[in-house]
């Protein structure tokens, strides 16, 4: 049976019979790939730390018929404090679930990789704070990364700088007039010029830039109100960890 090894981010896991896990890696060179990780939910089992949600590691998968299974998994980050604060906890797993519903599986994206990674850190590390935007900051690069980048500088549709709808189905913003006249143009969402500035800056920032852009609560929630619409539209259905997300944030 051949064997192969990864460098990856484990972004999902599903039970599976008595003591196994469908474990779903991000990898840096192969993309997303799915593998069986055998009595991985037994007590002491060789597996079950390094096949634990949020998990950076090395793993040594050999080819199955119909599903690989992981036979070695080396930790290099366990990124325990995501799992130990629930508030990192509902940011994380929204990170993990949007990548994995927005990639094709064994589509390498070395940049979008690395960029998950580094997320991860800030949202174990940072000043809770600077989650959302470090969120919002995440969607953008993502949908960049894979081709949807929000159109935000003018009007996608006639290049007129005041702009104050977004069309999800036009991919940016929409000056009041082209509304009228563009497809699907009861699906805008209305964006006050604070947000628009303000996801301008996000997306023109760096990493490490991105936590200089401060755009308090009610931007940030515009923000979210936005991505949320156009990432439905993308994927045809809202994500689950959003309504984890929501109740961890109200309490
Ligand atoms: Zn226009």
């Amino acid at each position: 049976m051949a064997l192969y090894r990864v460098e990856g981010i484990v972004l999902k896991t599903r039970e599976l019979g008595e003591a196994d896990k469908i474990v779903t890696l991000y990898c840096r060179d192969q993309g997303k790939v799915r593998a069986v990780a055998r009595g991985s939910r037994r007590p002491r089992n060789r597996l079950s730390s390094g096949t634990q949600l949020f998990t950076y590691g090395e793993f040594l998968l050999s080819e199955g018929k119909n599903l690989d299974a992981i036979s070695q998994a080396e930790i290099r980050e366990s990124f325990r404090g995501l799992r130990e604060d629930l508030a990192r906890m509902a940011y994380a797993s929204y990170v993990m679930e949007l990548t994995g519903e927005m990639v094709e599986a064994k589509e390498p994206n070395e940049p979008l990789f690395l960029l998950l990674l580094g997320v991860l850190h800030l949202l174990g590390e940072d000043d809770p704070g600077n989650h959302e935007t470090i969120v919002r900051f995440f969607e953008l690069k993502l949908l960049t990364l894979l081709g949807y980048r929000p159109h935000l500088r003018n009007c996608v549709s006639c290049s007129n700088p005041e702009v104050s709808f977004f069309s999800p189905a036009l991919g940016g913003m929409v000056c009041r007039r082209c509304r009228e006249q563009v497809p699907g143009a009861t699906e805008v969402v209305k964006v006050a010029p604070g947000t628009v500035q303000a996801m301008r800056k996000l997306d023109e920032s760096r990493f490490h830039g991105a936590r200089a852009v401060k755009p308090g609560a009610t931007i940030n929630r515009e923000m979210e109100f936005v991505t949320r619409t156009y990432i439905t539209y993308l994927l045809e259905k809202p994500l689950k960890s959003w309504a984890f997300l929501d109740m961890v944030r109200a309490n």
